[in-house]
């Protein structure tokens, strides 16, 4: 766990931790505080190719470790992850501004992935047929690509990252790691249990950096795949730039989730899980519930007590364990900007602010990025505040008479991450699973982010690809299938044995 208080985050590249002299840095804040904590070189092609040729290098051997060794590996990091789950989980809030139980989530859900990594000698298993013709066999196994490269958000800087990473080196990949970089310093703790639970130098690497640093990934021949989430503009560049270098690569973009309320819903329970899908995290999450949609009495019924909920929500910072609020600051002072600017765009356009954040003061921590939780109803299907992902602590409500109008608006917009119904009728329920053109449906479930054995399985705008990230997809993205037809012949006069 070295160098972990370094205010220059360090490469690991072949099992080294390497600082470097950069041209460029960039910031690293406490957004509970608005201070710089560290900050992060801005590397370019000359660190790619370090780090690449480390992983390159360390492929062969790694490739040729049998897979029970490898998940041995895993089962030790697992071990040193809940030993520092704590220490970690309050290095999570303090780089990215997320409540402690937020954290604990984020990295709770990586550790899933690790677990499900550890079952890699079952899960790798091909498939045979004996005696395709006479005499004749087929079977069909599973190899990994080579070295593979991961790049990541910032709203989840354990679980991302982790989604990658375990699955592509329980494989037999060696791995690049371009954490963001505004969250790089969870990784790099993470990485010093790797290397502490004896993972061998040169299959996970990390270099950081923005756009130069992701070109020259995208770019060199000795990567074999990307796995990239992010937003949906870059998403889709990620996904045309590595296809056009011949590169497998799945790109998971942005979102904007629909929740539909219906007039039969349980108030309580609905309300309070509309308040955790929008709220958590500040909202900055792929599968945040930040568009609601009620219908008929809906809105009457659930809206006055959702404002009531939202406005005892306690706002502050993270960073201390003893005292936690519910709700954590946003990522950077330009994104609370942005995020203002976004509501103040929809109130001009006619839509009514029911509890508005804007103006949210936290008196313990002056400087930091907060905004209060926000709830802006009669948005029209036309307001700017639907034009885009807002990724912060606001849901905007819009109306609509029927269940088929609900789900038209849904429909509508470009992304098709998450989506959710509560209602007590199963056949409005059923009718909407099958309607809405979203990849993850919840039904009386506001976040339905499926765990680890499952695929992150977002549509439309929000992935770019065709195997999904997670589950037994994760598995066939970062693997190849060779399939070997095999016939032996006797010899001499068909006695096996005879010579
Ligand atoms: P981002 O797109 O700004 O950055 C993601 C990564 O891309 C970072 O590592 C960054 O350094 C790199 N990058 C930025 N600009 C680049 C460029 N021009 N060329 C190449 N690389 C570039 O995203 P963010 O703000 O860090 O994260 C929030 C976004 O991620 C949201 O849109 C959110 O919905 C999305 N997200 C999606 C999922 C999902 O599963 N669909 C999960 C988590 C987050």
């Amino acid at each position: 766990m070295k160098s972990t208080e370094d205010p220059l985050c360090p490469l690991y590249v072949g099992g080294e931790w390497k600082q470097i002299t950069a041209q460029a840095v960039a910031s690293v804040y406490n957004p509970s505080r608005g201070s710089v904590i560290a900050s992060v070189p801005m590397c370019g092609a000359a660190e790619v190719d370090e780090v690449v040729a480390a992983a390159k290098a360390a492929f062969p051997d790694w490739r040729d470790t049998p897979p029970n060794e490898r998940a041995q590996v895993l089962f030790r990091v697992k071990i040193l992850l809940e030993d520092a789950f704590e220490e970690l989980c309050l290095g999570i809030s303090t780089e990215h501004g997320k409540t402690l139980s937020e954290a604990r989530g984020d990295l709770r859900r990586g550790i899933d992935v690790v677990e499900f990594a550890c079952g890699i000698p079952t899960l790798l298993m091909g498939e045979s047929l004996e005696n395709i013709a006479r005499g004749i066999d087929c079977h069909t196994d599973r190899h990994p690509l080579g070295v593979v490269a991961g790049i990541c958000p910032f709203n989840f800087p354990a679980l991302v990252p982790m989604w990658m990473w375990p699955i592509a080196i329980a494989c037999g990949n060696t791995f690049v790691l371009k954490p963001s970089e505004k969250v790089p310093l969870t990784m790099q703790r993470v990485v010093g249990l790797l290397e502490k639970a004896g993972l061998p130098p040169g299959v996970m690497n990390i270099v950081h950096g923005g756009r130069e640093c992701v070109d020259a990934i995208l770019e060199h021949p000795d990567v074999a795949a990307i796995s990239f989430v992010g937003s949906t503009p870059i998403a889709r560049e990620i996904h045309r730039k590595a296809s056009l270098q011949g590169k497998r690569v799945q790109a998971a973009g942005g979102a904007k989730n629909f929740v539909i309320l219906m007039p039969d819903a349980d108030v309580e329970r609905t309300v309070e899980a509309v308040k955790d899908g929008a709220f958590g995290c500040a909202g900055e999450r792929c599968m945040a519930g930040s568009t609601a949609v009620a219908v008929g009495e809906a809105g009457d019924r659930l809206l006055p007590a959702l404002a009531d909920l939202v406005s005892s929500m306690k706002v502050g910072p993270t960073d201390v364990r003893e005292v936690q609020p519910d709700m954590g600051a946003v990522i950077s002072a330009e994104h609370k900007a942005r995020v203002s600017g976004l509501v103040d765009a929809g109130e001009r356009a006619g839509a009514k602010v029911l509890a508005d954040g804007r103006k949210a003061a936290v008196d313990e921590a002056p400087d930091g990025f907060f905004l209060g939780p926000t709830v802006i109803d009669q948005v029209a299907p036309d307001n700017p505040l639907m034009e885009t992902e807002v990724f912060g602590p606001v849901l905007a409500v819009l109306r609509a008479k029927t269940l088929d109008d609900a789900v038209e608006l849904a429909n509508r917009q470009a992304f098709g991450n998450g989506a959710a119904i509560f209602t007590n009728s199963g056949k409005a329920a059923r009718e909407f699973r099958r309607q809405v053109s979203a990849g993850m449906v919840g039904i009386n479930v506001g976040v339905p982010a499926p765990l680890a054995y499952f695929p992150f399985t977002g549509w439309n705008d929000s992935f770019f690809g065709d195997l999904h990230i997670q589950g037994k997809e994760g598995v066939e993205f970062f693997t190849k299938r060779k399939t070997t037809t095999t016939r032996w012949f006797s010899f001499g006069d068909g006695e096996i044995w005879a010579k």
